[in-house]
C-alpha cells in the first residue's frame, strides 16, 4: 500500500477517535443517552476536522458513520453499557463519491484534484458480472482494498432485445439481436453523427482564430474559456437528442456499449496531438451514460479489449489495411471495421449476460451488411474487377441525425 494511503488511514484512524469521543460526551448528556446520528456529530466535529486535515470534504462521512456504528455495537455487545471502543484496525470505508473505478484501477480522490491510483483484481471470476452494477463503496485497509457492487436490486430487466452500438468520431453502428428463443440477428444500421462532428469542427476552427487573433493573453484566455463552455453545451444538447430519439425508437432493447471509461488513461499519452483529441471520448461516454438513465431496460457494459483485433465471426485475427476496413483472412473478407465492431460488442454482451451467441447461424443472409461497402485495393473477398460482386452501396442504410 503507498505510504500516502497509510498516512491517510492513519489521519482516519485519530479522526475516528476524536469523533467517538464527541459522540460518546453527547450521549452522556443525553437525557435518554442516546448515540447522535452520523449527520449530527458531522455538524459538531466538522470545523475541527476542516482545520486539521486538507482532505477532500467528503472523507468526513465515513468517519462519522465509522464512529457512530461503533457506539452503537458497543453498546449492544455489552449489555447497553457505553464506553469509548478502542479503535484497533486500520481501515475506512470510502464514500462512492471519492473513487470511480477506471480501466481495472481504482482512483481514489484523496485531496481535491490529488488522486491516488490503486490496482484492482479484475481476474476475479466475477468481476466483469459483478462491476455491471453501481460502485458503492470502497474499504481501504493497511493491506488490500475491497470493491462492493449493488447489483441486483433495483437494476432494471434485461430487454427482449439487444442493441449494441459502436461509437465512432463519425457514426454510431449498431447491430440488433432479438431474444426470444434462440438469439438472431435482426439488422444492423449506421446513424451519422455529423451535427456533432461539424460542431466540434465549427469551434476548434473558431479557437484557431482566437488565438492568432487576439494578442491579449488575458482577453484570449477568456474567450476560449467561453467558446469552450459554449460548444461544450451545444454537443451535449445534441447527445441529448441522439439518445432520446434511440430510447424511445427502442423502448424493448438492452443497449451494450464498450466500457470507455479507462481509454482517455490508456492511450494517448505518447501519441501525437491529433490522435489524444480523437481519443477524447467524453461525448460517447456521456451519451452511454445519457441513454443508459432514459432506457427502461438495463444497459450493458463490455470490455473493450482487442473488439477492433478479433473476428467476431471465425475468431481469427482482423487486420486493418485502411482505418475503416477490418479484413478477416479466415473468413476472406473486408468488413467495415465500425459495424463488425458492433458485433463484436453483441457477442461479448450476449456471453456476459449468459446467452452465447454464435453467428454463424445468421451469418449467410447478414454477410452482406457487413462488408466494407466499395472496393479497397487488393481486397480478399470479391474478384477484384467484378463489378457484380461488389458489395452494394445502398446496402449500407444511413440515417442522419
Ligand atoms: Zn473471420
Amino acid at each position: 500500500m503507498p505510504e500516502e494511503v497509510i498516512h491517510y488511514l492513519r489521519d482516519m484512524q485519530d479522526a475516528v477517535k476524536y469523533a467517538l469521543q464527541v459522540a460518546y460526551r453527547d450521549a452522556l448528556r443525553d437525557e435518554r443517552h442516546r448515540i447522535p446520528s452520523p449527520i449530527l456529530l458531522r455538524r459538531e466535529i466538522r470545523d475541527w476536522f476542516y482545520s486539521k486535515y486538507d482532505y477532500a470534504r467528503h472523507h468526513i462521512n465515513p468517519v462519522c458513520r465509522t464512529a457512530v456504528a461503533m457506539l452503537r455495537s458497543y453498546r449492544k455487545n455489552h449489555h447497553g453499557e457505553l464506553r469509548i471502543p478502542e479503535v484497533k484496525r486500520l481501515a475506512t470505508r470510502t464514500d462512492g463519491e471519492l473513487f470511480r473505478v477506471v480501466d481495472g484501477r481504482v482512483r481514489i480522490t484523496l485531496r481535491p484534484n490529488r488522486y491516488v491510483w490503486l490496482p484492482v483484481n479484475t481476474k476475479d471470476k466475477h468481476y466483469e458480472e459483478y462491476s455491471q452494477g453501481r460502485a458503492s463503496e470502497l474499504l481501504i485497509t493497511d493491506k488490500k482494498v475491497c470493491l462492493t457492487f449493488i447489483v441486483g436490486d433495483g437494476m432494471k430487466p434485461l430487454g427482449s432485445r439487444f442493441m449494441a452500438q459502436d461509437l465512432n468520431f463519425r457514426s454510431v453502428d449498431s447491430t440488433n439481436v432479438l431474444l426470444s428463443g434462440q438469439p438472431s440477428l435482426t439488422g444492423v444500421e449506421t446513424r451519422s453523427l455529423k451535427e456533432i462532428v461539424r460542431i466540434q469542427n465549427d469551434f476548434s476552427r473558431r479557437r484557431k482564430m482566437l488565438q492568432t487573433h487576439v494578442r491579449n493573453p488575458q482577453k484570449r484566455a477568456k474567450k476560449l474559456g467561453e467558446t469552450r463552455g459554449r460548444q461544450r453545451n451545444r454537443v451535449v444538447d445534441a447527445l441529448h437528442k441522439l439518445s432520446t430519439r434511440m430510447v424511445r425508437e427502442n423502448p424493448d432493447a438492452s443497449f451494450v456499449f464498450e466500457d470507455l471509461r479507462g481509454i482517455r488513461k490508456t492511450g494517448g499519452e505518447k501519441k501525437s496531438r491529433r490522435f489524444r483529441t480523437y481519443l477524447n471520448r467524453w461525448p460517447y461516454r456521456l451519451y452511454q451514460s445519457m441513454v443508459e438513465y432514459k432506457s427502461p431496460k438495463r444497459t450493458v457494459y463490455v470490455s473493450p479489449r482487442g473488439t477492433s483485433s478479433e473476428c467476431p465471426v471465425c475468431g481469427g485475427r482482423l487486420k486493418h489495411p485502411t482505418w475503416a476496413v477490418s479484413r478477416c483472412v479466415k473468413c476472406g473478407a473486408d468488413y467495415g471495421r465500425d459495424r463488425l465492431a458492433s458485433l463484436a460488442i453483441l457477442c461479448r454482451g450476449l456471453r456476459l449476460c449468459g446467452r452465447p451467441f454464435a453467428v454463424s447461424a445468421d451469418w449467410q443472409q447478414m454477410k452482406d451488411e457487413y462488408l466494407y461497402p466499395g472496393g479497397t485495393p487488393g481486397a480478399v473477398g470479391a474478384g477484384g474487377t467484378d463489378a457484380a460482386s461488389a458489395p452494394n452501396l445502398d446496402a449500407y442504410t444511413e440515417v442522419h441525425v
